[in-house]
C-alpha cells in the first residue's frame, strides 16, 4: 500500500486508545517505518545509467525493514519513548504488522512482481510470505481503504479536536478540525 495509506491506518491504530500525542507519532511512525528499506530507490535510479549501478531498492526494499527483527526494534524503541510504555509499544507492534498485511495482500508492483516478505528476518529466511490474491498496488481495493482511513481519521479530528496533522503542522490541525466542526456542528 501507499505511504499515505500506512500513514492513515498508522494513526488510526493510534488512537485506539488514549494516548498522548507523543505516543500517536510513535504508533504512526511504526505503521510507516517498514518502507524506510525503499530509500535505497534514489541510489539505485540515480546509478541506473553508470558503469556499476547499485540495486539497493530492488535488494533491499521489502527485506530491511519488513521482518520481525525490525518490528521487535520499533515495538523497543517506542516503550523507551513513550510515558504508557506497554500500551505504546503494543500498539506500535500492531500497526507495524498491520502494514506488513497491507503490503501482503495490496502491493503487487507493476511488473507483476509480488514482494515476499521474509517475516522471520534477521532471525531465519524460512518464511517468505506472499498471497496469491495480491492485488496492485494502484488497484481500486486500495484506493476504497485510502478512502475509508481517511473518512476514520476525519470522523475521529471532529470527534478529539486534532487530525493527522497533528505531527507535523499544529496549525493546519487546527484549522482543519475547526472547519470539520463548522461543517458539521456537534450537538449540543
Ligand atoms: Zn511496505
Amino acid at each position: 500500500m501507499s505511504p499515505i495509506t500506512h500513514f492513515l491506518v498508522g494513526w488510526i491504530v493510534a488512537n485506539t486508545d488514549r494516548l498522548n500525542r507523543r505516543e500517536r507519532a510513535l504508533v504512526t511512525v511504526a505503521g510507516v517505518i517498514p518502507d524506510l528499506d525503499g530509500a535505497g530507490v534514489v541510489a539505485e535510479l540515480l546509478t541506473r545509467n553508470s558503469a556499476k549501478p547499485l540495486t539497493w531498492w530492488s535488494d533491499y526494499h521489502h527485506v530491511l525493514g519488513h521482518n520481525l527483527g525490525f518490528a521487535l526494534f520499533v515495538a523497543a524503541a517506542s516503550w523507551l519513548l513513550a510515558a504508557q510504555r506497554w500500551k505504546t509499544a503494543t500498539l506500535a507492534l500492531l500497526s507495524f504488522h498491520l502494514h506488513l498485511v497491507g503490503d501482503l495482500v495490496g502491493a503487487r508492483g507493476p511488473d507483476g512482481d509480488q514482494w515476499p516478505i521474509p517475516y522471520l528476518l534477521p532471525f531465519s529466511s524460512a518464511w517468505q510470505w506472499s498471497w496469491s490474491g495480491q492485488w496492485a498496488l494502484n488497484a481500486w481495493p486500495n484506493f476504497m481503504i485510502t478512502l475509508a482511513a481517511l473518512s476514520i481519521a476525519m470522523g475521529l479530528a471532529w470527534k478529539r479536536g486534532y487530525s493527522p496533522l497533528e505531527m507535523f503542522w499544529s496549525r493546519a490541525d487546527r484549522a482543519l478540525v475547526q472547519t470539520l466542526r463548522q461543517r458539521f456542528p456537534p450537538s449540543q
